[in-house]
């Protein structure tokens, strides 16, 4: 019971895990692959070994940490950025899904991606989050 408590002791105020954490890991995990891909050349090698310990000490420094504002900071910021580009896959497999029927153009005043139902040659439309009028031309 007393090493228990000792751990939960050593465990207590400390930041955890959140998604930047799982983020470093898919990214280690990914550089060692590419590390096994690379065994060929040393310099390579070497180069993504000293990232990937980089990324693990930082992996393991953020759990520890103490200084939980700091780290939901950072998370914050992960977050933002990995919202970006996962919203870009969703469009992309958004835009394979409807292309028999729709388009994805962005307003070029709010850049908001509005889905057109599928009209070749130009066409005015009218953005729903703006209210402004513009152009939309479909070729295919
Ligand atoms: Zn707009």
């Amino acid at each position: 019971m007393k090493f228990r408590q000792r751990v939960a002791q050593f465990f207590y105020g400390r930041y955890g895990i959140d998604g930047l954490y799982y983020g470093l890991l898919v990214s280690i995990l990914v550089l060692w692959i590419l590390r096994v891909i690379f065994m060929d050349s040393a310099a390579a090698s070497i180069l993504i070994y000293i990232l990937e310990t980089f990324l693990l000490v930082w992996m393991l420094y953020r759990c520890m940490s103490r200084n939980i504002a700091a780290r939901q900071h950072e998370n914050q910021i992960f977050s933002s950025f990995f919202k970006k580009i996962k919203n870009f896959f969703i469009l992309q497999k958004n835009k394979i899904r409807d292309f028999q029927s729709y388009r994805y153009k962005k307003c070029p005043h709010c850049k908001a991606t509005l889905r057109l139902p599928k009209r070749k040659g130009t066409h005015p439309v009218i953005c729903p989050r703006c209210g402004r009028r513009f152009d939309v031309t479909t070729r295919i």
